[in-house]
């Protein structure tokens, strides 16, 4: 199986940008990010964001698991239920890193993306794909783009979907997001001496997916 993790931080566009590549490839685009805001759903309504014993709790009668559709899209079910559209609002993105720092949510969540791993070729992205989930991967890439660009591409997903937010709001949320990834104890974001790093400022979307299927080619 052709393994490929690619980290960076919220907005570098990774989502896109390695569906697109999974597509162009033949394989299997797994965004880890949505394990995370599944959880951060659950525990915001369980009302236990902020009580991480009562959070590693309730994990023992919790099942996230991913579903894959003919086109390959992903869907994020909870106990069941799909809640793929449900996770992408401001307040879980937030949630989704506070959890993120609980080690019982990320030894939680860490079976289930090895499992996918093993059995399809992937272009996995999160935080610690090449770091923790997949060290073996075949090819890491760490990309990245400058916080304004992340922030105005951010925004523009919110006001398409009609979101009600400023560009200020949405700056903050990725600076701060970028800090607490980064600097929590647990996996904290951050290339591998191996990672390929790509930089995406100022990129159309076929340019950063030209450069990471020539990164993965090794061309
Ligand atoms: O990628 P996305 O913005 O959906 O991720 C939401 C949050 O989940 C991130 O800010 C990060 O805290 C957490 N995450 C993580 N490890 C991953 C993927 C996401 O800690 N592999």
């Amino acid at each position: 199986m052709v393994n490929v993790a690619i980290d960076g931080p919220a907005g570098a566009g990774k989502s896109t940008i390695a569906k697109a590549a999974a597509k162009r490839l033949g394989y299997i685009y797994v965004d880890t990010g949505a394990l995370y805001r599944a959880i951060a759903l659950h525990a915001v309504r369980n009302n236990v964001l902020n009580d991480n014993a009562k959070l590693e709790k309730i994990l023992e009668n919790t099942s996230v698991s991913l579903a894959f559709d003919e086109s390959g899209s992903q869907c994020v079910l909870l106990n069941g239920e799909d809640v793929s559209s449900l996770i992408r609002t401001p307040e879980i993105s937030m949630g989704a890193s506070k959890v993120s720092g609980v080690p019982a949510v990320r030894a939680f969540l860490l079976a289930l993306q090895r499992d996918i791993a093993k059995n399809n070729n992937v272009i996995m992205d999160g935080r610690d794909i090449g770091s923790v989930v997949l060290p073996d991967a075949d090819v890491k890439i760490f990309l990245t783009a400058s916080p304004q660009c992340r922030a105005e591409r951010r925004y523009k997903e919110h006001i398409e979907k009609g979101d009600k937010v400023t560009f200020e709001e949405v700056l903050a949320d990725v600076n701060k997001r970028d800090y607490q990834d980064s600097h929590r104890e647990i996996a904290p974001m951050k290339p591998c001496e191996d990672s390929v790093m790509a930089d995406t400022t100022g990129n159309t979307l076929d340019e950063s997916v030209e450069m990471i299927i020539k990164i993965i080619k090794g061309e």
